[in-house]
């Protein structure tokens, strides 16, 4: 079972992430097109995890720098467990446990082989494909490297390269700087934490320590703030209510 190793890695008591079934979600599926995402994820370290719906599941790499419209750029991609379909929508805080941090739905669509058979590119290890996203777009391609090691979390994981093909798509914007927001919130890290409720907020190391530390401290910090906004804006109801942490979407 392909879901396998993504349940064992995870306890379902503590951690708001879906299970999955795969037979029902290949059900549910069933002649829609294949739902991609990229989840930019706040964890050991931050990374865009690129999701890619293949026979009721998401194939699943984990984009270090995240991808680049660049087709001189090719981005390092550990090709991690797959996923639940569930888990494409998922945006929220994983409080303790395997992931930890912080989860934001960065880009989602639909996406289409270039290759007739999925599993065979799989197999030989170079996967065409087209997103149609907010973000991503256009055509792209997954190579797979001989090489294995990679420091910290993601050793011993298959590693591939993601790389934009020249198309209208491309170009030398930084679309990770660009639009670094959610597509299904428009909020960012900090209003994804204060959406929570605090008992559940990550909690970072003190002090911190690495960027990662300090990033999360500062995310923390001003979702304590936006959360302070919000209770004040309560105890003050002749103000114009504003929607927490509205943004625009990209
Ligand atoms: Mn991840």
């Amino acid at each position: 079972m392909a879901l396998k190793q993504y349940q064992q890695k995870r306890n379902f008591a503590s951690s708001p992430e879906p299970k999955g079934d795969e037979a029902k979600a290949r059900k549910r599926r069933k002649g829609k097109k294949p739902f991609f995402c990229v989840q930019k994820h706040l964890a050991s370290h931050l990374h865009y995890d690129l999701r890619l719906e293949h026979h009721g599941v998401l194939l699943s790499w984990a984009v270090p720098k995240g991808p680049s419209l660049d087709p001189s750029v090719k981005r390092f991609a550990a090709q991690v467990e797959d996923h639940p379909v569930e888990y494409g929508t998922f945006e929220g805080v994983i409080p303790e446990g395997y992931g930890a941090g912080i989860v934001m739905l960065w880009d989602s669509g639909t996406w289409t082989a270039e290759s007739p058979d999925v599993d065979a590119a799989l197999a030989k290890g170079d996967l065409k494909f087209t997103l149609d996203g907010y973000k991503l777009k256009g055509s792209w391609v997954l190579v797979r490297t001989r090489g294995y090691a990679r420091p910290g979390e993601l050793s011993k994981k298959p590693s591939w390269l993601l790389i934009k093909h020249r198309d209208e798509w491309s170009g030398d914007v930084d679309i990770t700087e660009f639009a670094p927001l959610s597509v299904k919130s428009g909020d960012d890290f900090p209003a994804i934490v204060a959406a929570q409720d605090p008992a559940l907020w990550p909690t970072p190391r003190r002090p911190a320590t690495g960027e990662t530390g300090a990033m999360l401290q500062k995310i923390i910090e001003q979702a304590a703030e936006l959360k302070l906004a919000e209770l004040h804006q309560q105890e003050t109801p002749s103000s114009p209510r504003k929607r927490r942490g509205r943004k625009p979407v990209v």
